[in-house]
């Protein structure tokens, strides 16, 4: 067996109901703290109400930072953290998708350190210090997984570059997953994130860094997405279906904490950098068609695994027969949870599918595929993906 390295600090209080014990959990850590949401959309209103009341009524101070948007910019953490430092922020809370949790991992580390959280990227030195203020994360989508990584995403616009902190100080001190808060999450929502969690697995388990820690949990991630995402989609209420997926979001974290993801990711982030407009869970449904095909040969088990998953009768058929019918079956998927997508409906002007192939190798993602592309490899995968009609 390989060696290994299996490590999770987060502690996860999973469970319906849970977010009314935010207070004490955030008392833990201080009595000031900044909240960190999108906008009170209508959707959001109560839920934000709902929480101000459960930390006002611990005793905490809070401040409330509702500026985050999807894919959230160097501006907005620099505006956040500024809230923080005025304040006196001793704790950040996120409450929201991947979007908000990764905004308040940013925005502690903005507020405690010279420059800006751009500069403490994964690759940049010095990185990110004990100074960082201690995180909460509290997950509203299923998802990113954020509420138990160490990884926090941001845009630079005018750079057109998404980029991310990668340091064991930005894991949330403890998260909250209420499947409750994410009843409101709509359909177009609800697709892109769950299918986000299967990417995640999936990706692990073809990882450099994978062990029999992700296999666990990774399969297990992707049988509960392939079973409830579907169910959900039909109805959104489904509390059961919202449980399980909140689940696999959360193995899923777990897996790209311990493993880490591989191509689509590494072109998704070059997507969402480019064409912000693209939700991330968008940009793996645009890419993950080309990618199947381009790696299934390399990772036979793996494939032969997820197609299995999909479909029992491939039990009895060899795993080469079972990893390229994975192909079909991923694509099948898609279709069926509204998520067959191309570069070209979101505007992507055609005359830039070269820079993105070579923004798509920027990140160290695309060098733990199975198979690693080269340039006119990857050129060929965008291509693919600006246009399948
Ligand atoms: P998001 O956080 O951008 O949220 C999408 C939309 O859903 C927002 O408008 C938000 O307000 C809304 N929303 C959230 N919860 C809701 C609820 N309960 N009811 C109604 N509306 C709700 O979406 P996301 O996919 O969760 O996060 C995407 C971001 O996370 C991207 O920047 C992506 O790159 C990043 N990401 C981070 C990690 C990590 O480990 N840190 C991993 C993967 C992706």
């Amino acid at each position: 067996m390989n060696k290994f390295n299996y490590y999770q600090p987060t502690e996860i209080l999973f469970g319906t109901g849970r977010i009314q014990e935010l207070g004490e959990l955030a008392l833990r850590y201080g009595k000031k703290c900044l909240l960190v949401t999108t906008p009170a959309i209508p959707a959001l209103e109560s839920m934000f109400n709902k929480v101000k009341k459960i930390l006002t009524g611990a005793g905490l101070d809070v401040a409330h930072f509702d500026q985050v948007q999807p894919n959230p910019t160097t501006e907005t953490i620099t505006a956040g953290a500024k809230m923080a430092s005025d304040f006196g922020a001793e704790v950040v809370i996120g409450v929201g998708g991947g979007s908000s949790m990764d905004s308040a991992k940013a925005i502690a580390v903005e507020a405690t350190h010279e420059g800006t959280a751009w500069d403490y990227l994964f690759y940049k030195e010095p990185q990110p210090s004990e100074k960082t203020l201690p995180i909460i994360a509290v997950s509203t989508t299923s998802g990113t997984g954020s509420q138990v990584t160490q990884v926090a995403v941001i845009t630079n616009t005018a750079k057109r570059d998404k980029s991310a902190i990668y340091n064991s100080i930005v894991y949330p001190k403890v998260c909250v997953v209420d499947p409750e808060l994410m009843l409101t999450v709509p359909k177009k929502v609800t697709a892109p994130t769950g299918f986000d969690a299967f990417c995640h697995s999936f990706e692990s388990t073809l990882h450099p860094n994978a062990s029999p820690y992700i296999d666990c949990l990774a399969y297990k991630a992707i049988e509960l997405v392939v079973k409830n995402l579907p169910v959900l989609l039909n109805d959104l209420s489904d509390l059961e279906a919202r449980s399980n997926m909140a689940l696999a979001d959360t193995f899923a974290g777990l897996c790209i904490a311990n493993a880490g993801v591989t191509l689509p990711h590494g072109v998704g982030m070059a997507i969402s950098g480019m064409y912000p407009q693209v939700a991330h869970g968008e940009s793996l449904a645009i890419i993950y068609p080309s990618f199947t095909r381009f790696t299934y040969k390399h990772a036979i088990t793996q494939f032969a695994t997820v197609a299995r998953i999909f479909d029992k009768s491939l039990n009895g058929a060899s795993d080469e027969v079972a990893a390229e019918k994975s192909c079909e079956l991923v694509d099948d998927f898609l279709r069926k949870i509204g998520l067959w997508m191309d570069l070209k409906q979101f505007g992507m002007p055609e005359n830039e599918i070269a820079d993105l192939a070579k923004q798509s190798m920027v990140l160290p993602d695309y060098e733990g595929n199975p198979r690693v592309a080269t340039p006119d490899e990857m050129l060929t995968l965008i291509e693919e993906s600006f246009d399948r009609k």
